[in-house]
């Protein structure tokens, strides 16, 4: 896998590589970012006048202009990747507009309350290619997975054996594994706080969840888990994008999503230290 100094090499400069997702040798790569442009640009003008978004990163918070990009797909993996995060792109909550699937959720013909305590619903949309949803969830953690490889120079990615199958699946050559179930929760937007956890966008983390792994990210309103391991059983099947009979998900109570707490708690009790361009000493892209 090529290993490359993203802060040494200007925007203009051609990169020559391995592509990631199609493993083709030798291609020029495109700097592709974890999370797609638009939810960056949603951030920025959350507000009532375009802002700089605040990062969170261990105990510290600060302003950041910098997006998270790298060389690591060739121009039609890019285009592969780019055709689910356009899917996507208007079923997340902007500033003046709450997700449609919120409407779909709430609507009693589509959608029924989770049973026991979960305070959500789950909907049922015919008309939403949750498929395509399921796909985008999958490519984000499977970019993050690939990054942090090429960071850490790991031999292993965190999504282990799974990493291989979840490429394929991405490259269109391969279905879902059947060892991993993808599942949204969307925000119910009812809670006044609720607003302010749709402006966020949480990269993807996770870790061994007792016998299976849970990756998971958050961004504008829509939380994505996906679950990998053989011990994945039938009701997180039921529940995934794509190997739900029908496939579903959930409208939730944010208070419910630890990674929306975790976020709100981390942020509440770090202090904002400066500029990342000074803090980390980037270099200038101008
Ligand atoms: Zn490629």
């Amino acid at each position: 896998m090529e290993r490359c100094n993203q802060s040494a090499i200007s925007h203009s400069t051609k990169m020559n590589g391995r592509c990631s997702l199609c493993s083709s040798e030798n291609v020029q790569l495109k700097r592709s970012h974890i999370v797609p442009a638009w939810a960056y640009k949603r951030m920025c003008n959350w507000g009532r006048s375009p802002s700089v978004p605040i990062v969170v990163e261990d105990d510290r918070a600060f302003f950041s202009s910098r997006q998270m990009r790298r060389y690591l797909l060739c121009g039609p993996c890019e285009q592969r990747i780019g055709k689910s995060e356009r899917y996507v792109a208007p079923l997340t909550f902007t500033h003046s507009h709450v997700s449609r699937l919120v409407g779909l959720a709430r609507d009693p013909a589509r959608s029924y309350q989770y049973p026991g305590s979960f305070r959500a619903r789950v909907a049922v949309p015919a008309d939403i290619n949750c498929e395509m949803i399921g796909r985008f969830g999958v490519s984000v953690i499977w970019r993050m997975a690939v990054w942090k490889q090429i960071d850490q120079d790991a031999s292993r990615s965190f999504l282990g054996p799974y990493h291989e199958p979840l490429r394929l699946y991405l490259l269109g050559v391969a279905p879902f594994p059947p060892q991993c179930a993808i599942h949204l929760h969307v925000v119910d937007p009812t809670l006044q706080e609720s607003r302010n956890y749709c402006a966020i966008v949480a990269y993807p983390a996770g870790g061994r969840s007792g016998p299976f792994h849970i990756h998971q990210f958050f961004i504008l309103g829509l939380y994505f888990q996906l679950y990998v391991g053989k011990a994945v059983y039938e009701g997180l099947h039921l529940a995934c994008l794509v190997h739900g009979t029908p496939p579903v998900y959930f409208l939730t109570d944010p208070r419910d999503i630890g990674t929306l707490v975790a976020c709100r708690d981390v942020f509440q009790h770090s202090q904002v230290v400066g500029n990342a361009r000074e803090l980390l000493k980037l270099p200038s892209q101008d």
